[in-house]
C-alpha cells in the first residue's frame, strides 16, 4: 500500500501530453478517468496472446480468455464485497446497468400506479429509463427535492416515501455536485416500505468505499472507465434472489440453455443477462484497473483528495465573481462553479487553450441546472494523481478569463 503522487502520475503516459506548450491539467474526472499503464498493457497483452470468443470454446486460447474474463468478475465481486459472483453482471456501463433494471425488474414487477422515487440530484441516465418505463407501464415518477446546498431534503424523501412506493433509484455522489447521498438511510428507510432500490454507483466507486451487503442495495451499477478501467463496459450488482427472479434482458447467444423454435430456456445466473460476445478485451482490462486503484492506501487517498477540494474550493471562491453551486454537507472531490457575466463553454474554451480539461454544461443533470436556475456549471473534478500545483494553473487560467472577457 503506498500513496506518492509523483508515483502515481509516473503509472499513467497521458499526463505528459503537452497542449500550446504546457503539461495537460486533467480536471475531468468525473466523465472518464485516465488509465494507468497497467491498463494500457493488459488490453494489448490480451489481443497479442489471449485473444478468443469465451465461454464456448475447448481451445487453449478460448479457455485462457475465459479465464482472463471470470477473473474480472471475481475482482468485481471482491471489491463491491458481493456474496456470490452470480451477482456480477458485465454490462456495457452504469446507462446499460440502469435500463436493465428499469426493462426487467420494472416491466415484470411494477405495475400502474406503482412509485417509482428518484431524486432531482439524477443523472439523465437514471432519470429516462424510469420515465420510459412510466410511458409503458403506467408507474409515476416522484422526485425528491434538494436544498440550496444540494443537499437531499430527507423530511421530504421520507414524506414521499409511501406502500404505493414501489422502487427507489438514486445517485450515490452526484456527477455535477458531488454530494455525497445518505445511502444507507434511504435504503433501510426504502425497504421498511417494501421497496427495492438501485444506487446509482458511477461516481461513488472511485472515491468512498462500496460494500453492497453493508449497503443492503437491492442493486448498484458502475461503469469501469469512472474507476481507472476502459470504456465501454461496466457492472451490475443484484441480489442473486432478484436477479433470479428477473425476466432476461437481451435475447441471444450466451444468454441461453437450449433453444428449439417452441421454446428456449435461459442460461443460469449470471449469463442470463450476458446476450451476445461481450467486450472481452475491455472486461480483462478492467482488472488491472481495479488491481491500481486496490494498490492505493485508501485512508491517505481520501485525505488527499479531501485536501484538493477544500483547496481548490478556497481558491475558487477567491477569484471575484466565481459562486459554487453546490456545498453539501459531505462531498467528494468535485467542484462546480459558475463565474458572473461569463457562459461556462466560454470559460471551458479559454481554459483548454491553456492546456486545462475541465468538463462545461449541464453535465447529463438538466433538471438539476433548473433547480438552480442556470444553464450549467464548470466542473473540476479530480483524481489521486491531480495536484495543488495544478489547482493553482486553473485559478491563474480562471483570472485570465475575467481580464480577457470583462
Ligand atoms: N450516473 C452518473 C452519476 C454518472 O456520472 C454517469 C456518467 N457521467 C452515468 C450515470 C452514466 O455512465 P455511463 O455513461 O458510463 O453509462
Amino acid at each position: 500500500m503506498s500513496f506518492n503522487v509523483s508515483d502515481i502520475r509516473k503509472q499513467f503516459p497521458i499526463l505528459d501530453t503537452q497542449i500550446a506548450g504546457k503539461t495537460l491539467v486533467y480536471f475531468d474526472n468525473a466523465a472518464t478517468t485516465q488509465k494507468p499503464r497497467v491498463v494500457l498493457d493488459a488490453l494489448e497483452d490480451y489481443y497479442a496472446s489471449s485473444n478468443a470468443n469465451i465461454h464456448r470454446g475447448i481451445h487453449y486460447l478460448a479457455e485462457k480468455a475465459t479465464a482472463a474474463f471470470e477473473a474480472t468478475r471475481k475482482s468485481v465481486q471482491k471489491f463491491l464485497n458481493a456474496s456470490s459472483h452470480e451477482e456480477i453482471i458485465f454490462t456495457y456501463g452504469t446507462t446499460d446497468s440502469i435500463n436493465l433494471v428499469a426493462r426487467t425488474y420494472g416491466e415484470a414487477f411494477l405495475k400502474a400506479g406503482d412509485e417509482i422515487l428518484i431524486s432531482n440530484l439524477e443523472h439523465h441516465s437514471n432519470i429516462v429509463p424510469w420515465q420510459m418505463l412510466c410511458e409503458k407501464n403506467g408507474c409515476v415518477l416522484k422526485v425528491i427535492p434538494i436544498d440550496d446546498h444540494g443537499d437531499l431534503i430527507l423530511e421530504e424523501f421520507d414524506k414521499l416515501l409511501t406502500e404505493k412506493t414501489k422502487f427507489v433509484s438514486v445517485v450515490h455522489v452526484s456527477n455535477a455536485l458531488g454530494t455525497i447521498n445518505p445511502v444507507e438511510y434511504i435504503i433501510k428507510k426504502a425497504h421498511e416500505v417494501g421497496a427495492k432500490v438501485l444506487i446509482d454507483g458511477a461516481q461513488a466507486s472511485s472515491h468512498i468505499p462500496v460494500d453492497v451487503q453493508a449497503l443492503d442495495a437491492d442493486f448498484y451499477a458502475l461503469s469501469a472507465h469512472k474507476l481507472f478501467g476502459p470504456t465501454g463496459t461496466g457492472i451490475l450488482y443484484g441480489k442473486k434472489d432478484l436477479l433470479l427472479s428477473m425476466p432476461p434482458y437481451r435475447g441471444g447467444g450466451e444468454m441461453i440453455k437450449e433453444v428449439t423454435f417452441e421454446k428456449t430456456t435461459y442460461a443460469d445466473l449470471p449469463y442470463k443477462f450476458e446476450a451476445g460476445t461481450p467486450n472481452i478485451a475491455d472486461v480483462i482490462a478492467f482488472k488491472s484497473g481495479l488491481e491500481f486503484f486496490d494498490s492505493l492506501d485508501k485512508e491517505a487517498l481520501h485525505a488527499y483528495e479531501e485536501e484538493l477540494l477544500q483547496y481548490a474550493t478556497a481558491q475558487l471562491k477567491a477569484v471575484e465573481g466565481i459562486r459554487i453551486i453546490g456545498e453539501a454537507k459531505r462531498k467528494v472531490s468535485v467542484v462546480s462553479f459558475v463565474m458572473d457575466g461569463v457562459h461556462p463553454q466560454d470559460i471551458g474554451i479559454l481554459l483548454d487553450q491553456q492546456g486545462i480539461a475541465v468538463r462545461t454544461g449541464h453535465h447529463c443533470t438538466q433538471p438539476l441546472m433548473q433547480r438552480f436556475n442556470i444553464p450549467g456549471t464548470v466542473r473540476a473534478s479530480f483524481a489521486p494523481y491531480n495536484t495543488k500545483e495544478e489547482i493553482d494553473a486553473l485559478i491563474a487560467g480562471l483570472q485570465k478569463v475575467r481580464r480577457f472577457l470583462l
